[in-house]
């Protein structure tokens, strides 16, 4: 079951072994970048799969995918092949899925008019994408995170992350973790995969929606559990040097969950330890995805395989 090649994958339409769901060569998306795609993921709770914040990523996903001139399946549609992902491949771990809506034809040239719509939805298990328990070294990366008028990091489009990969890739051969982009304007925007919080005095601060980050789930969900714990939150533009003034700083995204940081670009971030905030946040996501927490039980899709 956890041969990722045998698992069975959507395509089209068609229910295969993700090793045969191929796409010929010409394929505009894989040509051009042009597709939109999600990250879901699944919890194991010991009897059945929890899927995190299901309709919300199809909902995402539906809307890029029109800003992108790409139809997508319904969101219920999504839905019913996200969940039959997990039961068809008889999931009993945690797990990650993946859709992504593709321009499917063979015609050469961009245009997104004349090319047609592919959807696609693999399944594999997935456990800690950063480490959650370490503090990470960030650090800030040479690359500058992609402009809302050239590739919208809005729009989770697959081309759009050759930005993110360059800044990761660049992060880890300089021996960091996990690099911080800035936008066009010097600002502050996010990690590779990961919105990004500070707390300053003990004020939680994360760059707003205009300042060239994917608006990300996860990020709206931890200003909701702060908020619950009358932690109050700034979503602001977010100089560069505050990075290296906070008291902590932490990480968040559907792959890397609540991920600290425990220096930026060689600089201890507070204490160089995990802080309260942090702490506070980071075991309140945790107690809501593995459904210890009732009051988040409609963060969850139960799906028994
Ligand atoms: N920013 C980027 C660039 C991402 O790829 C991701 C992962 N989807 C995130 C932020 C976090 O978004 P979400 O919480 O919706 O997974």
């Amino acid at each position: 079951m956890t041969d990722k090649n045998t698992l069975l994958a959507y395509l089209n339409g068609n229910w295969a072994p993700l090793k045969d769901s191929v796409v010929p060569i010409n394929t505009h998306a894989l040509q051009y970048g042009t597709g939109c795609f999600e990250g879901i993921r699944g919890y194991w709770d010991g009897e059945q799969v929890n899927l995190l914040f299901l309709e919300e990523h199809f909902k995402r996903l539906q809307g890029n995918a029109r800003m992108l001139m790409m139809e997508s399946p319904s969101v219920e549609e999504m839905m019913q092949i996200a969940i039959e992902s997990v039961s068809r491949n008889k999931m009993q771990t945690n797990c990650y899925l993946r859709p992504v809506v593709f321009k499917d034809s063979t015609e050469l040239g961009p245009d997104l008019i004349k090319a047609t719509n592919g959807y696609m939805c693999y399944i594999q298990p997935l456990g800690d994408y950063l480490d959650t328990a370490k503090g990470l070294k960030l650090c800030v990366s040479s690359w500058t995170r992609l402009h809302d008028n050239s590739i919208p990091t809005r729009a989770k489009a697959n081309g759009g992350y050759i930005n993110s990969a360059l800044a990761k890739t660049e992060a880890l051969m300089n021996g960091y973790d996990e690099a911080i982009l800035l936008n066009e304007r010097g600002q502050v925007s996010e990690g590779s995969a990961e919105n990004l919080f500070l707390v300053r005095d003990g004020v939680l601060v994360t760059p707003d929606k205009t300042s060239g980050i994917l608006e990300g789930i996860t990020r709206s969900s931890i200003i909701d559990l702060a908020q619950e714990h009358n932690i109050s939150v700034e979503e602001r533009a977010v100089g560069r040097t505050e990075l290296y003034r906070a008291d902590e700083c932490f990480l968040v995204g559907t792959g890397c969950q609540v991920s600290w940081a425990s220096s930026i670009d060689h600089r201890a971030i507070g204490t160089g330890e995990r802080g309260p905030v942090t702490t506070l946040i980071q075991q309140a996501y945790e107690d809501a995805v593995y459904g210890r927490d009732t009051s988040k039980s409609q963060w969850l899709t139960p799906v028994r395989s």
